[in-house]
């Protein structure tokens, strides 16, 4: 039955392969079910792909050394593999990750450690990128600079956590804690791959990360918003802000000028009502922009549209970017009127600076005309 099936499959797949981390979870057991495998054969070659990180059908030592090659035949196994990686003085590590295809695309992630006092990595963070470039523009974004060129598989977002993980394990002696799509690209621009590698990740048969560990961000897509409202995970939601009225944010965010903040208000309080989730807020401080009394006041309104918490960014510097990171006293100044508003505000530092690993600071630089690195 199944060689039969194979040959069928071979002559339909003459041309193309399938790649199998391309497929989700149901999309896989389906395939091979197809070809005649029984249900617990998909449970092995997902966990191959996904708990093991089998990059070749070789390594699947519990199929049979025919069924490995019959599969080699019609299937492919593509992966995002690291092509180099930075390391900052402050722990943090950026890869960079080359795609298996023609484009030979690449992308960026980050491993971002969090020490106690005693030098333990308590809380390991991976930052990882959804698209090749980013077609949203924002000015202070050093993606948005690169354009837009494709989006991720979900087996790219996830191989990225995977060989991160693999560094977390042999440095740090446990696996990652957390995971953030904060990276290059616009996640839910990438609705379908970013849900689909949540599940994976958080799969006891993947990496098994809690969901209430994964965040996914979004410049404010209200239709995904509502759309991820109504998907039963358990991630959080974090709204890249940056500015709190509709003139300011127009000026440093394009995608203000089709979603502004009243369309963003009703995909939040939609989200919020069907969730029961509080979000996150991300605002970076921009020295002389968003960063006075009125622009505090302006958000201490939007952090009562639902119950929320405000996440302050220092930013870190790009070239060509004449927006800049606010001073202490002014940073000082705004974070007191949002404390005595009662709005639960954090400043978060920058981290990986020296390496360009920072908020907006991600893009393939190297030969980057059209977002291809020839590093
Ligand atoms: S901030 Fe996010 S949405 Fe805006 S250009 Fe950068 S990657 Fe795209």
């Amino acid at each position: 039955m199944f060689v039969s099936l194979v040959v069928m499959e071979k002559t339909r797949q003459a041309i193309k392969k399938t790649d199998l981390k391309s497929l989700t979870k149901t999309g896989l057991s389906e395939y091979l079910a197809s070809l005649g495998l029984k249900s617990y054969r998909s449970d092995q070659v997902f966990q191959w792909l996904y708990q093991k990180g089998a990059a070749s059908f070789d390594e699947m030592t519990n199929l049979s050394k025919q069924l490995r090659s019959e599969l080699q035949d019609i299937a492919d196994i593509r992966t995002a593999s690291e092509f180099s990686r930075q390391e900052s003085i402050d722990g943090t590590v950026k890869f960079l990750f080359k795609l298996d295809d023609p484009g030979e695309f690449k992308v960026e992630a980050v491993l971002i450690p969090d020490f106690s006092d005693d030098g333990t990595a308590n809380r390991i963070t991976v930052c990882v990128s959804s698209q090749v470039g980013c077609m949203f523009g924002c000015s202070f974004c050093a993606t948005g600079k690169m354009g837009y060129f494709r989006s991720l598989t979900h087996g790219e977002i996830v191989d990225q956590v995977y060989a991160i993980n693999r560094l977390s394990e042999e440095r740090y002696g446990k696996k990652i804690t957390n995971i953030v799509y904060m990276g290059m690209g616009e996640p839910l621009h990438n609705y379908k791959a970013v849900m689909e590698s949540v599940r994976i990740l958080s799969d006891p048969m993947g990496l098994d990360i809690a969901q209430r560990r994964i965040t996914v961000s979004t410049v404010g897509l209200a239709r995904q918003i509502k759309q991820m409202a109504e998907e039963n995970l358990g991630v959080n939601l974090a709204i890249s802000l940056h500015a709190a009225d509709d003139e300011k944010r127009n000026n440093i965010m394009p995608i203000n000028e089709s979603l502004n903040l009243e369309t963003l208000e009703e995909a939040v309080r939609y989200y919020y009502y069907k969730t029961d989730k509080p979000l996150t807020y991300e605002y970076l401080l921009f020295d002389e922009f968003n960063d006075t009394e009125q622009d505090a006041k302006n958000l201490v309104k939007i952090a009562r549209w639902v119950p929320s918490k405000v996440n302050i960014i220092m930013y870190n510097n790009v070239a060509g970017v004449t927006l800049k990171r606010v001073r202490e006293d002014r940073l000082n100044r705004f974070m007191k009127i949002l404390v005595k508003h009662s709005v639960t505000a954090t400043v978060r530092r920058s981290r990986g600076d020296d390496i360009d690993a920072g908020c907006g600071q991600l893009a393939i630089r190297e030969g980057s005309e059209r977002g291809k690195s020839i590093a």
